[in-house]
């Protein structure tokens, strides 16, 4: 049976857990090493039993843990080689145990399954992952400038999706944030907003998943209640009942109920 968590999520730093019992891997490592360690230990786990770290990308929220954890542990790091290129330093603890792959590669971990798919993102690259326990799946992905076909049609296949909803539009355009910065935010490279994850959310309830974890969360430019509640009518207004969650910005949530 799959488990997964959201340990961290938001600008303020990355991470989620998930496992099968037996063998236990991260999504991200956008936080401290203790930082990490202590959301583990809640859950009666620890990085000792981590078999593998994937990366989304190279953005410090999704790595400032990773020099630390690999200076400590020898957990093998998954990432693209435009995101590898762009982080890892040659003499760094990352390059000891760093794998670059392909943008779009499938690792095998016990009895996990692990698969990416591209993101468009302005990251060197940036990618979700479905990770597959038999007929089983959980799907991930954040940092979303716009929902592309391929994105929209890998999540539809699962049953659990933990999905970015970083920003209200009008709060961004009102907010305290330079110029420059609300554009980004907005621009194809940028963060996906609510109301496109309401679209997107809406699409996967027509598909079959079952349930559905808001993510990537703004909290300059968002608010839990106002993410949660633009999918939530979203959903109704199409009829559709499924289970909605927001995961906390240092709160630890369960993505698989
Ligand atoms: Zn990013
Ligand atoms: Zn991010």
């Amino acid at each position: 049976m799959l488990e997964a968590y959201t340990l961290y999520s938001g600008s303020g730093g990355n991470c989620i857990f998930v496992s099968d019992g037996e063998t236990s891997i991260l999504i991200d490592a956008g936080k401290s090493q203790r930082a990490i360690q202590t959301a583990l230990c809640s859950l009666g786990r620890g990085l000792e039993s981590v078999s593998a770290i994937f990366l989304t990308h190279e953005h410090s929220d999704h790595t400032s843990g990773l020099e630390v954890i690999s200076k400590c542990h020898r957990i093998p790091v998954y990432i693209t080689a435009p995101s590898y290129a762009n982080l890892v330093k040659a003499d760094s603890c990352l390059s000891r145990v760093a794998q670059p792959q392909d943008v779009v590669y499938q690792v095998e971990c016990g009895e996990l399954k692990i698969r990416s798919f591209p993101i468009p993102h302005d990251s060197a690259q940036n990618v979700g992952y479905i990770i597959t326990k038999g007929e089983e799946s959980v799907g991930i992905a954040t940092d979303m400038g716009y929902v592309t076909e391929r994105i929209a049609s890998e999540l539809s296949l699962c049953k659990w999706v933990v999905l970015e909803s970083n920003h209200d539009v009008e709060m961004l355009k009102k907010g305290p944030y330079p110029y420059y910065l609300k554009q980004r935010i907005l621009s194809k490279g940028g963060h996906l907003s609510n109301e496109l994850c309401a679209k997107l959310c809406v699409h996967l309830a027509e598909c079959g998943v079952e349930q559905i974890t808001l993510a990537h969360l703004s909290r300059e430019n968002n608010t839990p209640d106002l993410a949660y509640n633009t999918s939530k009518k979203a959903l109704e207004e199409t009829g559709h009942n499924i289970i909605l969650r927001v995961a906390g910005a240092d709160t630890i949530v369960k993505v698989i109920d």
